[in-house]
């Protein structure tokens, strides 16, 4: 009997944000899709310090984020504040730390979270308060217990927060491979595929419009080729998006639930074969029928387990 996959879930993740196209109810579904799952342990994550924070984020925006004040600054993220927000985003950083440190011991953790990829250190953007993904991997690398990690970002969305932060972070290598520009509105339905540096320490490679399963696993085995580019990392935080689905409202690309399990499974084999331990984290996903985004999160962890087992 395989270990069980310890996953970090914590009611308090959600902060009240109104009636809001980001399904917010979907991390609470998923948790209980796998609270009778036996090949699943849901625990839950201490939440991160101010301290984890600003290593990351600037001190006027973490002020705001607890303050509210001034309120441009606190709702950069485009959702309305509320003083749940700043513990909320403590959780849900707490959440992906601890997936990325079990990651260590086990090989393969999950938390119930995005990454939140759009924030940047003095702002937040699309629905992205704090980026989670690089507070974790700082924490990480401040307390020794690695020296470089990669994040493979495959949200349908081009991950700008993490490649702005990247930049200044040698031990950082950070992938995009995404179907919307985010950044451009004009490319959001005719990008053209094309593998780019954006700036230190990232790359990216666009998905073109009407990418089927079979272009977009081509595209990933180069992306995977680009976590290897600079050494075999210490740690892999995998961003699993559930919005390049084709019935997302944001996706241009024609992928269904077969083909992003596929990408799951290969990433995950990826992580296996070289013995890079691999967090992943939900990431995005907007279909109108909720349960068809829980659908590819719940096959994530499917071939997570058909990986692992
Ligand atoms: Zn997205």
């Amino acid at each position: 009997m395989p270990l069980p996959i310890v996953t970090f879930y914590h009611p308090g993740f959600a902060a009240p944000i109104g009636d809001h196209i980001m399904p917010i109810r979907k991390f609470a579904l998923v948790a209980q899709a796998l609270r009778d799952d036996a090949s699943v342990k849901l625990t839950q994550p201490a939440p991160v310090t101010e301290a984890d924070i600003l290593r990351v984020h600037h001190e006027a925006y973490l002020r705001a984020i607890q303050t509210g004040e001034p309120r441009d600054l606190a709702e950069s993220q485009k959702f309305p504040w509320s003083p749940q927000l700043y513990p909320s985003v403590c959780l849900t950083s707490g959440g992906l730390l601890a997936a990325a440190r079990q990651a260590l011991v086990d090989g393969v953790s999950a938390a119930l979270v995005s990454g939140f990829h759009h924030a940047e250190a003095a702002r937040g953007q699309g629905f992205c308060t704090f980026n989670g993904l690089v507070i974790a991997i700082d924490k990480l690398i401040n307390e020794g217990a690695i020296r470089n990690a990669s994040v493979l970002d495959c949200d349908l969305h081009y991950g700008n927060g993490t490649a702005s932060l990247a930049g200044t972070r040698p031990y950082l290598r950070a992938i995009s491979v995404y179907g919307n520009d985010y950044l451009d509105n004009r490319a959001y339905r005719n990008i053209v595929p094309r593998m780019h540096e954006d700036g230190a320490n990232h790359k990216s490679i666009a998905l073109p419009g009407g990418c089927d399963g079979r272009e977009m696993l081509a595209i990933l085995e180069q992306a995977l080729g680009l976590v290897l580019e600079a050494g075999k990392p210490n740690l892999l935080l995998y961003q699993a998006g559930a919005d390049p689905y084709f019935e997302d409202p944001f996706s241009p690309l024609n992928l269904n639930h077969e083909d992003l399990y596929e990408r799951d499974r290969r990433v995950f084999k990826f992580a296996k074969e070289h013995q890079i331990p691999v967090a992943w984290v939900l990431a995005g996903g907007y279909t109108e029928d909720v349960q068809k985004v829980v659908k590819v999160h719940l096959n994530t962890f499917a071939a997570a387990r058909e990986t692992f087992a």
